[in-house]
């Protein structure tokens, strides 16, 4: 019961009401010192070997990933040990046998891990801060919120464990006594993107372990370091061995492989929604000995608009597509590629945009007054550039169109935006990942809003108007999972904005929620004659 929960000192704080965790203010000196300091210590550990992790062993391997920094790709950040189809066999039987104690230990024991997880991260900000830095190219209040996401969700998702705990409420009938208990599903294989590479990865593996289940995580290649600081983080509070398994490896391989492996009993994705289509696929298929039907949660890719009215406030919105486009370099799910505007401002508000996009300093996140850093890796970078060309047959290019060269030849692009487009042109319609932002001219409210839904996609959405008519319309008719009205459709917070999206946008599991414990977890009910 929770009571026992509540009654011990050390975990009465921890359940308070929750809070998001604060942005590190960088103007303080003593704040701006220590990350300088973890930058500096990460960087000379650059180049170090990292083992995988089944169970309690490290293990190394013949073959390793390389993760590099955008920034300067010569510099290797760090080796990691690479899995094979036997290792994941391996990493699969160890999260099995774990199940079979880890699904007893009461729910309320589970969540402390994760307060005590929120509690060394926030101990390790500064280094956890300059590894997202120097590995994937974030600027410095970009990578800080990372790591505070990452916080929020195992202080949220503890909370929630807790609450999900307590019985819930049946309708009572004579002579029986009925309880619904929420119990753990099995094995669950964990594979976030690159992109919140910290954040994402912490929320589904919390989420998967505080509900009683056991995970393989298998990081993205491009961000295996950060993973492995979290693992660091896991090692410290204590958590059993085998209920988190850190098993690098390509897609295509070891993640085809557990994916279709029998014993999984569902499957956590967040990233593209070519891959996630796939995984959906594979999943679906049942293996001989599979005697479930794997539950898979996939959150995928997006293409997000900004609608702008004719009576709108033009400077806001303005500042809000700018933010929205170009925060990490437009490599956000939620990031606004599209601007919708009406005929009567379209040229004011993409005046304002352009000339607030001329100021962005583009340079290495490791200087805190870089706004822009590079984008993630050679092949990013490539699939963007070729979209920038298509853009330019597609629109008039207003600003950016190049790469941005530098002495240590970083994957840095300008941020470039594209006026007049067609809705149906292909830079409106396919997701680019990158600092590219189109623009369209609405002849009306309605004609914005039609446009904005034209995707396939349906994961963030804005709008600004000062019509409260026209913000009713935007509420009912525009078809996202997460709509902002008056403000920027970036930067959802954990417990205040449940994240995910509809359509081809994923699942809609609504990460940092009320309802996303519950896809961890199947319902039981006892019901017994008194
Ligand atoms: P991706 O689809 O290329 O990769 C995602 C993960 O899948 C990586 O860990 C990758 O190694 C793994 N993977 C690749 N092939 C696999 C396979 N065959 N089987 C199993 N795993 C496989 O995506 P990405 O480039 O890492 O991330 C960017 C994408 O993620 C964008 O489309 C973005 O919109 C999306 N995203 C969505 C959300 C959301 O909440 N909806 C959040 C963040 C990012």
């Amino acid at each position: 019961m929770p009571t026992t929960f509540r009654d011990e000192p050390t975990t009465r704080a921890a359940m308070e009401e929750f809070r998001n965790e604060p942005f590190v203010d960088f103007n303080d000196a003593a704040n701006e010192k220590a990350l300088q300091d973890a930058l500096k210590k990460v960087k000379a550990e650059s180049g170090r070997h990292y083992p995988l992790i089944i169970g309690s062993e490290k293990i190394e391997t013949d073959e390793w990933l390389i993760s590099t920094n955008p920034s300067a790709p010569e510099q290797i950040i760090g080796k990691f040990a690479k899995a094979d189809q036997s290792l994941a066999e391996k990493a699969m039987q160890t999260a099995q046998s774990a199940f079979e104690s880890w699904k007893k230990v009461d729910p309320i024991e589970r969540a402390k891990y994760l307060f005590k997880a929120a509690e060394v991260m926030r101990k390790r900000k500064p280094e956890l801060t300059a590894w997202l830095i120097l590995e994937i190219g974030k600027s410095w209040a970009e990578a800080d919120g990372d790591v505070a996401e990452a916080i929020d969700f195992c202080e949220y998702y503890a909370r929630e464990m807790v609450r999900l705990s307590n019985p819930a409420p049946l309708t009572a009938v004579p002579h029986e006594k009925n309880k619904l208990s929420y119990i753990p599903l099995g094995v669950g294989l964990v594979i976030p993107p690159w992109n919140f590479p910290l954040a994402i990865l912490v929320g589904m593996t919390t989420a998967s372990i505080v509900a009683g289940n056991t995970v393989i995580v298998k990081p993205s290649s491009e961000t295996p370091g950060i993973a492995y600081q979290f693992a660091m983080v896991l090692e410290e509070v204590g958590l059993p061995a085998g209920v988190f398994n850190l098993l690098p490896g390509p897609g295509a391989t070891v993640g085809d492989y557990l994916v279709a492996h029998p014993k999984t009993r569902f499957i956590a994705f967040t990233g593209s929604k070519e891959v996630g289509l796939r995984v959906n696929e594979l999943a679906a298929k049942c293996q001989p000995g599979q005697i479930w039907i794997k539950r898979v949660i996939a959150e995928m890719g997006g293409k997000d608009s900004i609608v702008v009215d004719a009576d709108a406030d033009v400077g806001a919105a303005a500042e809000g597509i700018v933010a929205a486009a170009f925060g990490f370099q437009g490599q956000k799910c939620s990031a606004c590629s599209r601007a919708i505007v009406h005929k009567d401002v379209y040229d004011k508000v993409l005046e304002k945009v352009v000339e607030a996009t001329k100021k962005l300093s583009i340079g290495t996140p490791q200087l805190r007054a870089n706004n822009l850093g590079p984008v993630a890796s050679r092949q990013a970078y490539d699939g963007i550039l070729k979209y920038i060309e298509i853009g330019k047959t597609e629109g008039r290019l207003m600003t950016g169109g190049s790469p941005h060269e530098t002495v240590e030849r970083g994957f840095f692009i300008e941020p470039t935006i594209i006026a007049d487009v067609d809705p149906q042109a292909r830079i409106s319609q396919e997701e680019i990942f990158g600092p590219v932002l189109a623009f369209f001219r609405a002849d009306s409210w309605q004609h914005a809003l039609d446009i904005a839904n034209n995707t396939e996609f349906g994961l963030t959405g804005a709008a600004y108007t000062k019509t409260r008519a026209h913000l009713d319309q935007a509420a009912r008719e525009f078809h996202c999972g997460n709509l902002y009205l008056n403000r920027k459709c970036t930067g959802a917070l954990v417990g205040v904005h449940p994240f995910g999206g509809f359509n081809m946008s994923g699942t809609d599991s609504k990460a940092g929620g009320p309802d996303y414990l519950l896809l961890f977890t199947q319902a039981k009910v006892v019901s017994e004659r008194i």
